[in-house]
């Protein structure tokens, strides 16, 4: 079910009306909805159900505090890739045995404060890696738990900047080294070798490569128990797509996901963790924005809004799709004619959708992205000294501003001059 529908005419968020948050926030704004985000927790919680597993988000997709809060309470773990996402988990009440540290360039200061603030493992990328840990831990007197990430070599048939399972990319160490990574591990007294880790990219909309990496796994976790390792945990990674376009796709469900992991690893007998961000908190989320100017060009008209790229970022990044909505519902029979939806950036990548059809729309009106809850806000800069938007988090009829806007001054005050000027 979704929960941004409209009523009445008007778009709500539960049960808040968008065109209220934007009387009371300002324009743009992010809004998040709370029985959405636990909806996607619960789905990928069931879908695991009758096998021992634990639901990490990935954090990065989405980090506010009252978004972690939101789902540590509902039982979720945490997936964290730098020293910041630690300590912001940290700050939200994660304690430090729910929360799975990965990343290729793990600094020490960021291993250090795991190891000392509690962690529940280490997803290991490499050998340089994998001896500075030890070298640490011993040093701390601790001993790391850890799983090593090991690239399959499949194909995720995803966008290239966020494929990351093929030999190719910066990830993990070559499944065919494993056999000899795990055996230099098991020498190393700062370490405790628990299992393997996989994570093969995002926005994926087809499970025939998790299938295939999933099977790799299931022969590594045999050979290296053959080896004489002790296997007990399986991290599968993250990355199941969402439907960007409402009209067109249809992802596989988390259910699909859950019963394809069973087939595939469930007669191992391990415990399995997944760290799905996209799909928790992607369609929870809107940006909102207003249209400054509506301006006719040369064959194509434009849609200017005070939403841009620094904001919202896929669209430049990722040649990403969003589906782009009027808050106030198109009367029926309307006409929805080619536009293009621009920001004021000073960039022509500025550009969130070409000759998309919209219903006739004028300045002062609101429009909605949607599936704007995941690499949204976490990726949003200041550029063009644009400062960073609010996010509110709706919860039935209640709603809070969970980020506020920083004033001109907080933002500009945030330089200091040296003392020679
Ligand atoms: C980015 C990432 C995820 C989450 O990916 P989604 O597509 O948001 O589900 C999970 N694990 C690791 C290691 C990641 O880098």
């Amino acid at each position: 079910m979704d929960h941004f529908l409209y009523r009445d005419g008007a778009l709500f968020a539960e049960d808040v009306a968008i065109a209220e948050i934007a009387a009371a926030v300002g324009t743009p704004f992010y809004v998040y909805s709370t029985a959405t985000l636990l909806r996607h927790f619960r789905a990928f919680d069931e879908a695991l159900e009758g096998m021992d597993h634990l639901v990490c988000y990935a954090m990065k997709a989405n980090s506010n505090q009252a978004v972690l809060k939101t789902l540590a309470q509902a039982g979720a773990g945490m997936d964290v890739v730098s020293g910041g996402e630690y300590r912001r988990a940290r700050a939200a009440g994660v304690p430090g045995d729910r929360i799975v540290f990965s990343g290729v360039g793990k600094t020490r200061d960021e291993i250090r404060l795991a190891l000392e603030g509690g962690i529940r493992q280490f997803n290991v990328e490499s050998e340089p890696e994998m001896i500075i840990l030890d070298a640490i831990a011993q040093e701390l007197g601790v001993v790391a738990p850890i799983t090593v990430r090991v690239n399959p070599d499949v194909d995720a048939k995803t966008h290239a900047k966020i494929a990351t399972g093929k030999s190719e990319n910066k990830f993990g160490i070559p499944i065919a080294r494993a056999r000899e990574v795990y055996a230099m591990a098991a020498t190393m007294k700062g370490l405790d070798v628990i299992g393997i880790d996989v994570h093969i990219g995002s926005q994926l909309t087809d499970l025939t490569p998790y299938e295939q990496a999933y099977q790799k796994v299931a022969e590594l976790t045999q050979t290296l128990r053959d080896d004489g390792h002790t296997i007990t945990r399986l991290d599968l990674g993250g990355g199941l797509g969402i439907p960007y376009e409402r009209s067109n796709a249809d992802p596989p469900l988390p259910s699909d996901y859950g019963a394809m992991v069973k087939r595939t690893l469930g007669h191992l007998d391990c415990e399995i963790e997944i760290e799905p961000g996209r799909l928790i908190a992607g369609n929870a989320g809107l940006m909102v924005s207003e249209v400054i100017y509506v301006k006719s060009g040369e064959g194509r008209d434009f849609l200017i809004i005070d939403g841009a790229m620094n904001d919202l970022i896929r669209p430049a990044m990722y040649d990403a799709h969003h589906d782009i909505i009027p808050v106030i519902e198109p009367a029926a029979g309307i006409e929805p004619q080619p536009i293009d939806i621009v920001g004021p950036v000073c960039e022509s990548g500025d550009t969130f959708a070409k000759q998309r059809l919209m219903p006739p729309l004028a300045a002062g009106d609101l429009v909605a992205f949607r599936s704007a809850g995941a690499y949204g806000a976490v990726m949003a800069s200041e550029y063009n000294s644009r400062p960073l938007i609010p996010e509110v988090l709706v919860k039935d009829d209640q709603f809070a501003v969970i980020r506020a806007r920083p004033t001109f001054d907080e933002m500009i005050n945030r330089d200091t001059i040296p003392e020679w000027l």
